[in-house]
């Protein structure tokens, strides 16, 4: 049996109706810029589910990648990009974001953003695979918290924009195919239908189905199981990109430790003070994240030690704390000076690469749907993000989602004769008799145990059959609250995460089995659709019997 249609049951006819011209689901980067595109004559409701304020995007620290100095050029951009993704970039899909980025920058800075400056021009920096200095960043290592304060602020602004904060979107309304909207549970409200001529999804990523995560609790990947619930298709979903550096102090909610630091000259130490990047790459501390996570864990086996260190001793104590201040300020509150002392690190889950397949202008396999940002598989990573090019990609999507949406919606009449909801399969037991937290915490550790950074073929099938029977339960009932859903989300990620790597029977940029520890160009040089209906509750698709 496949898996509910819709997280909860609902009958339309008792269920209150809210008409938009457009839906925007997440008030991240990506979805603020698209809903800003969207010209004043159309409405647009964005719904998010915590504080707008709380997003991946608030949270980046490094910057926001561009060609912006004359030593740099578009084609070492889009260079690096294509060599970070290990042969899986979409090249035509990475051209036009590399190109568009200092028109966006540019914008940003219209829009009010305060990006930090040098002699009077934009301060550039240097992240790992990067050629150039190109990355522009805000409040030394703070730029999302400054790019999202603009946006923010220019959204409140708009006129034709309806903000919702605290808003959760359990599923997307589809009739017999396109995508009408959403059911959102909101506070003082309980369930509306949102109706919506067009719907853009922007809703982040899913590094909360891992225990060791520089994600902030949003981003449990509801837009992405909700749309496979739909029916669209997703992709390359084993490629989940680790962070190499991640504060390792008992307490400190693995606080990221940002790449710009090996940009501005860090080095990477063992237990015993041995620097061990430059016998990794020659590119040492300045390698691709997928490199470096990976001589992290072979450096913490080797030396059997849960961590290794970052140094920023031999740099200049002024300029770190000047460029740093936030970092500084974390490890001041754990007695750590980064000045003086070394900062233990280890990898934690940072930015899913895969999701909602998209073409170049964002729309996904669902007509109506459009999507933009972290959610999506739009080509541009390939196998393996380049540093600081995530957001960019949300705003370039999100204007050409804007842009898309905001075209297909003003051609549309006002009228709209609510569908049909064929709600088969309706949940049928109470979710309230469950531990929630107590599975989820089970799921995130297992992720971290045999799907992490590491994986091979027989961990892979201990997860899946551990995943595959918590879902025969789980996603059998109907919850009531947002811890529920969360859970029957990040089940239906991971499950759909552990079938794609127990899939790809090679290494490639962020996915590395060590029983196939070759890149396999032959077989596997191509991107990898989830098939639909893997996720049941009745525990379809196992390769083993849990009983
Ligand atoms: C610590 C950290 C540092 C980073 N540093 C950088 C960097 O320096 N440079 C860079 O390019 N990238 C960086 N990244 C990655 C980058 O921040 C993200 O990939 C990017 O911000 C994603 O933007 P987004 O708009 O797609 O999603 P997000 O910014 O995560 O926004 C998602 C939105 O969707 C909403 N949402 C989710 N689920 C629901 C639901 N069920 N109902 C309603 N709303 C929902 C959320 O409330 C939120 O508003 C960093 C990430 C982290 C975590």
């Amino acid at each position: 049996m496949p898996a509910n249609r819709y997280l909860v049951p609902f009958n339309p006819k008792r269920t209150p109706h809210f008409f938009t011209d457009i839906l925007v689901i997440g008030g991240g980067i990506a979805g603020l810029r698209a809903a800003l595109e969207v010209p004043a004559g159309l409405d647009v409701l964005v719904v998010t589910k915590d504080q707008l304020e709380l997003s991946n995007s608030s949270y980046a620290q490094g910057g926001i990648a561009g060609v912006l100095s004359a030593e740099d050029r578009f084609e070492n951009h889009i260079d690096d990009t294509l060599r970070a993704g290990a042969g899986l970039c979409d090249q035509a899909v990475v051209e036009m974001v590399v190109r568009e980025a200092p028109a966006q920058i540019n914008d940003l800075i219209r829009w009010g953003t305060n990006f930090d400056l040098e002699d009077g021009r934009l301060a550039l920096t240097r992240e790992g695979g990067h050629s150039h200095r190109r990355i522009v960043h805000a409040l030394g290592d703070a730029t999302g918290h400054e790019v999202m304060r603009a946006i923010i602020a220019r959204a409140r602004a708009a006129p034709n924009l309806t903000l919702w904060d605290n808003s959760f979107t359990i599923d997307l309304l589809t009739g017999d195919g396109p995508c009408l909207g959403a059911l959102v549970d909101k506070p003082g409200h309980g369930r509306l239908l949102i109706w919506a001529k067009q719907t853009i999804l922007a809703s982040g990523g899913c590094g909360m189905v891992y225990r060791e995560t520089t994600n902030p609790p949003v981003a449990t990947g509801d837009g992405m199981a909700a749309t496979y619930r739909a029916g669209a298709q997703l992709r390359d979903m084993e490629f989940m990109q680790f962070h190499p550096t991640v504060l390792y102090v008992a307490g400190s909610s693995r606080f990221l430790v940002s790449e710009a630091v090996r940009g501005e000259g860090a080095y990477l130490r063992d237990r015993n003070g041995v620097r061990f990047m430059p016998e990794e790459d020659p590119r040492a501390e300045l390698a691709p994240r997928d490199v470096v996570a990976q001589a992290i864990v072979r450096t913490m086996e080797r030396t059997q030690h849960p961590n290794v260190y970052l140094d920023l001793t031999h740099l200049n104590a002024d300029v770190v704390r000047q460029r740093f201040p936030g970092i500084a300020s974390m490890c001041r509150g754990f007695g750590l000076d980064i000045t003086r002392e070394l900062i233990p690190v280890r990898p934690g889950a940072h930015y899913m690469i895969g999701g909602v397949t998209v073409d170049v202008d964002g729309r996904t396999t669902v007509p109506r749907l459009w999507a933009a940002g972290e959610v999506t598989s739009s080509g541009l990573h390939g196998a393996n993000r380049l540093a600081s090019n995530s957001l960019l990609e949300g705003l370039v999507y999100g204007t050409a989602c804007g842009r898309g949406a905001a075209a297909a919606a003003a051609s549309e009449p006002d009228s709209l004769v609510v569908p049909r909801l064929s709600n088969r399969a309706q949940p049928d037991s109470a979710g309230s008799s469950l531990d929630v937290a107590d599975i989820t915490n089970s799921l995130r550790s297992l992720m971290v145990r045999k799907m992490g950074i590491v994986r091979d073929r027989d961990g892979l099938l201990d997860a899946e059959r551990d995943v595959v029977f918590w879902c025969r339960y789980v996603l059998s009932r109907a919850f009531d609250d947002r811890a529920g859903w969360e859970l029957q989300n990040l089940l239906t990620i991971a499950r759909l995460m552990i079938w794609a790597a127990t899939q790809r029977e090679e290494s490639r940029g962020v996915h590395l089995r060590s029983d196939f520890p070759a890149r396999d160009d032959a077989h596997w040089q191509h991107h990898q659709v989830c098939p639909p209906n893997l996720v049941g509750a009745s525990g379809t698709g196992s390769a083993r019997d849990m009983i």
